[in-house]
């Protein structure tokens, strides 16, 4: 069967359960009234219950939730999808991913050549996620994360996919309402399920803009003290 209907997916938002300004139910009050945007991946900092909120908030509407977490691991950030339970910080890269498979979850390189943060990129990506059984398991890499200076680390994220063989994902990384659905993928078809058949099948697209000085300053503070210390997200 063919279909022709895209649907925007932005798998990187953040709320206030981690250093997001807007509360989970917020965010998905805002996305159905003001995006397009037809699924939404919450990915708080190290906490989950935020995404769970934001599931139970969208029930009964347009907007599809996958729960999610951005992971801090010593290596650097890691996105993971289609989880029930909070993985912790702090562990190495291979562990943390593992952890993420136990639940029958996604793995995703976060902003892997973000030059600010601690990134996967630095630490070894290409040498690490590479050959047929690679210390590190990712699922995907974020080749589009909106948020990231200068834009040529998402295109060396790309090419980071393309040489590893992996699908790409993108995402806004938002931290405040305005920027939701800057960066997203897009796939053929509608459910969650569709998502991962796309992304298993390298069929994901990822696409997006990104923010403006504008929307940098609207996020403020919080980040700039993400960005000066990666370890200081949650305080
Ligand atoms: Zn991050
Ligand atoms: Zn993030």
């Amino acid at each position: 069967m063919h279909t022709h209907q895209m649907h925007i997916a932005d798998l990187h938002v953040h709320t206030t359960i981690s250093d997001g300004h807007a509360s989970p139910e917020d965010v998905i009050a805002y996305t159905l009234a003001h995006t397009s945007v037809t699924m939404i991946a919450i990915t708080d900092h190290d906490q989950i219950h935020g995404a769970k909120r934001a599931a139970a908030a969208a029930e009964g509407t347009r907007l599809q939730v996958i729960i999610g977490e951005e992971i801090s691991s010593r290596d650097g950030h890691i996105l993971a999808y289609f989880i029930q339970d909070r993985i912790a910080p702090g562990y190495s890269t291979a562990d943390t991913i593992r952890a993420i498979h136990e639940q029958g979850g996604l793995a995703v390189a976060a902003h892997p050549y973000d030059w600010m943060v601690r990134s996967c990129g630095r630490a070894g990506l290409l040498r690490r996620a590479a050959g047929s059984t690679p210390e590190w398991q990712f699922d995907a890499i974020e080749s589009l994360n909106a948020s990231l200076r200068p834009r040529a680390a998402n295109t060396q994220a790309a090419a980071a996919a393309t040489v590893l063989g992996l699908p790409v994902i993108g995402g806004s990384d938002s931290h405040c309402v305005t920027t939701i659905g800057y960066g997203y993928t897009t796939f053929a078809g509608a459910s969650a399920a569709d998502l991962r058949t796309a992304i298993a099948q390298h069929r994901t697209i990822a696409a997006g803009r990104h923010w403006s000085w504008g929307d940098m300053a609207e996020a403020g503070a919080r980040l700039l003290t993400r960005t000066l210390n990666p370890w200081a997200v949650r305080a």
